[in-house]
Parts: C-alpha cells; structure tokens; sequence
C-alpha cells in the first residue's frame, strides 16, 4: 500500500518533487543536506526510496546496506554519483531528469548571440574599467545569419525555433535524419555546415566521436568572422586550436559554458592550475566565459522535480521504467488497481537463458492479460498482468518467483 511506502529526500529537493510525492500518500522524511555516509548506511536500510542530487555519493559499499531499496530518484542531470552498474544488478531502478533544462540552455543560446554580434561582454567590461568606447565595426544584427546547429536534439531543436523568430535561418547537422523544425534544413556533413554557418553552436552529447569534434581543421572549414558556441560538453571543442582561430581572427567570438575539468564547487578555480589554457582564454576579446550555467534556472529546478518525481511514482506504483538510467524500459498500460482479482508483477532478474520459460510456468496457471520483457547487458525485466487470482495465490506465485536462482527482484502491485 502507498501509505507503506518510506521515501528520504536529501539535498533540498525542489519543492515542485516533495510535493508530487507527498500527495502519493507515502512517508516522505525531507532533509536540506547531503549525509555524511555512517548517517546515510544508516537511514538507508529503512527506505525504499531515496532523492538525491549530485552530492550524495550512493556507491556499492552504501547501496550493500539498501535491502529495501527498490529505486533511486537523480534529481539532476548527472548519474555519476550512483553506481548504476551494482543497482541494476540489485533490482534498484534508477531515474535522472537529462531533458528538463533544454529551453533554458536554449534561451542561454540565443542570449549570446546577440552578445557575441554586438560584443556586449567586452563594451560591459570596458565600462566596468570606466572606459566608454563606442563601437559599430564590426557589431551585426543577427536577423539574416545563419545559425549552424550540431546536433539538433531537445535543445538544438528548441533553439532552431527560437534562432527563426529572430529571421535567422537555421541549418543543422546530426547524425540522425531528422525533420527540421519551421524552415530550417538539415545538412549532408558537419564541414557543409561549418561553411554556411555565420553562428556555430554545439549540442551533441559526449561520446568517442563528439570528443575534440571541433578542432583546428573546423576552424579552417568556418567563414572568417564567424562565432562558436559551446554549451555541450567541454570535450567536444579543442580548446586550445579554438584560442588560436581566434588569435587569428578566424573566429571573431565565442561562447563556452563548459570546460574539460570542471571544479566541484564555486571559488577561484579559472586559472591555469585546473585547465592549462584558462589563462589564454580569459585575455581573449569577445569571448563569453559562463560557469556550467546553462540549465541552471528556477524553472528548469521545479520541472526536474516535476520529472523525477512523477517517474518515480510511476516505478512504485506501476512498476513502469520508461526513462531509467539502468534498467530496460518496460511499459504496460496502467493496472486496474481497483479490481481485486488483479495483479501485476515485476520480476526483475539475471539475463541468462531459460529463465522465461520458468517462469511462464509459474505464471501459465494463471489468466495473463499482458505481458512485457526486455533487458539491458545482464539484467532483465519482465512484466505480466494477471487476472483472477486471490492473496493466497499471490503469496503462492511471489515465492515461486523467489526461489528461482536467476531471481534479483519479485515485486507484485494489486
Ligand atoms: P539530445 O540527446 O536530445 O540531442 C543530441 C543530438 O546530437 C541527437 O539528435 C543526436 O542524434 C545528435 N548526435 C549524436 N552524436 C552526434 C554526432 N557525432 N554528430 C552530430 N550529431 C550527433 O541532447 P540534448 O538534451 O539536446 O543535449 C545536448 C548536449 O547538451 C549534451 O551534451 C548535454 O550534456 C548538454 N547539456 C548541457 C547543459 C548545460 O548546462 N550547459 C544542460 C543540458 C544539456
């Protein structure tokens, strides 16, 4: 029952999350803080769900201590801090929230475009100084150019409208073939784009191939006097060849938010001892140089608390995975909960052969109206609505399922 359920929230989960999970009915215990990890053993042993953000570190040595734990809630971007490798292994769903920001790196985008064409950070700067410099050359509109956008995902597709209703036109490049937005217009290769594109902006995700995807033979394919945008990941633009494109004045500006090495907190960490060209980089003109800022907005807080928490409930209540990070994604039509004769049930186990076919006996006796399995490496996941049966029964096919060796998890909702 959901009233059984025992939610910790940790690290001031937004309010927009506490409340979804609140209004399930479960026992939800709410902290501000991280734990330090005796504390965390500690209080992890009663839950059966846990919230947390980037701080808390759930490795083997706390999730060994997690018996009750059946999913974990990422209220944020990263997955790093859970080895979702010993979840998955254990039966622990675990949930992040990777899409909830897009519009706001989006806006984050368009905003410094017009930075870049009117070098607003350098006039800020030079005021800042108490120099007033008033400059044209060199200075653009940005209706009538043409925005370049690799990788044309949630966010490039999101930042093609917006870059439109300015009067630019948008072409993009991705590996995928995709339906452009309004007029805009996929191309062939990365180097057609790089040579139409007066504005040139990243959103691949980081992969084998996206590392160093722009470097100093990209820099050459680009139109002189153009700019690069970076809020991707740092891998993806060589640093040090953009430093030189600019120095030359091949690329007249450009806007990084994210770096190779990122500091773990706030503090004076943009010098030379972090990345070895952050001092090169801060002597540039006409560059923007934002701390890893670009989803970082109330709104995108409250719809990541939105996001998980929905997913979670979902995962308790139904035992849908759609979204997980670790797990197949597995979903049937919701349960008709309020039929007494009904039942679903999750049986979460090894990926090794011959497992399904012991289980259909066990659940063979039985009416299944639906069925559904899939896996991920060495896990899989199976879910199956049955009809016509009593708690006896259940209890019945519950340790039946248990005492199968290939067995990492048995959950049956009714
Ligand atoms: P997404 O998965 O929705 O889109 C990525 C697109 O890139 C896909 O269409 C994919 O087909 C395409 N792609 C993959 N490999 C490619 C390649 N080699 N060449 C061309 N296209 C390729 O991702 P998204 O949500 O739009 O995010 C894009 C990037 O932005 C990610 O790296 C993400 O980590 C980053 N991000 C940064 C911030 C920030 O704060 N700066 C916030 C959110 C996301």
């Amino acid at each position: 029952a959901t009233e059984d359920i025992k939610i910790l929230l940790l690290e001031n989960v937004n309010q927009t999350g506490r409340d979804i999970l609140a209004s399930q009915g479960y026992q939800v215990e709410f902290l501000k803080t991280s734990l330090p990890e005796d504390q965390l053993i500690q209080k992890i042993r009663d839950v059966h769900v846990i919230g947390i953000r980037s701080k808390t570190k759930l490795t083997a040595r706390v999730l060994q201590e997690a018996k009750n734990l059946i999913v974990i809630g990422c209220f944020c971007i990263g997955t790093n801090q859970v080895d979702l490798k010993y979840a998955a292994d254990h039966g622990i769903a675990v949930f992040n929230s990777p899409f909830s920001n897009s519009r706001s790196v989006a806006e984050l985008i368009i905003g410094e475009i017009i930075a870049l064409a009117r070098q607003l950070g350098d006039r800020s700067n030079e005021m800042h100084a108490g120099t007033w410099n008033k400059v044209s050359n060199k200075c653009w509109e940005v209706r009538g150019k043409t925005l370049g956008i690799i990788g044309y995902g949630h966010i490039g597709s999101q930042l093609s409208v917006l870059a439109e209703a300015m009067g630019m036109s948008v072409v993009y490049y991705d590996v995928v073939n995709l339906m452009g937005l309004g007029t805009s217009r996929q191309v062939d290769t990365l180097e057609d784009l790089l040579g139409q594109a007066d504005f040139v902006t990243c959103h691949v995700p980081e992969l084998p191939e996206t590392v160093k995807m722009i470097g100093q033979q990209q820099f050459e394919q680009m139109k002189t006097g153009s700019y690069l945008i970076n809020a991707s990941r740092g891998s993806v633009v060589d640093i040090p060849a953009l430093i030189q494109a600019m120095r030359s004045g091949k690329v007249a500006g450009a806007a990084l938010d994210v770096y190779p090495n990122e500091p773990a907190g706030n503090g004076d960490y943009f010098h030379n001892d972090l990345n070895t060209w952050a001092n090169d980089l801060r002597s540039l003109k006409n560059i923007i140089l934002t701390p890893h800022i670009g989803g970082s907005t109330e709104e995108a807080q409250s719809a990541i608390g939105i996001e998980v928490s929905q997913a979670l409930v979902k995962y308790v209540n139904e035992g849908i995975t759609l979204g997980a990070c670790n797990m197949p994604e597995v979903n049937l039509r919701s349960l008709t909960i309020d039929e007494p004769d009904h039942a679903r049930v999750i049986y979460i186990h090894q990926n090794v052969p011959g497992v399904l076919r012991r289980v259909n006996e066990i659940l063979g006796d039985h009416n299944v109206d639906k069925q559904m399995t899939d896996s991920k490496g060495d896990v899989a996941y199976l879910m199956a609505d049955i009809s016509n049966v009593d708690t006896p029964t259940i209890k019945d096919l519950y340790s039946r399922l248990e005492s199968l060796s290939s067995r990492i998890m048995t959950r049956i909702l009714y």
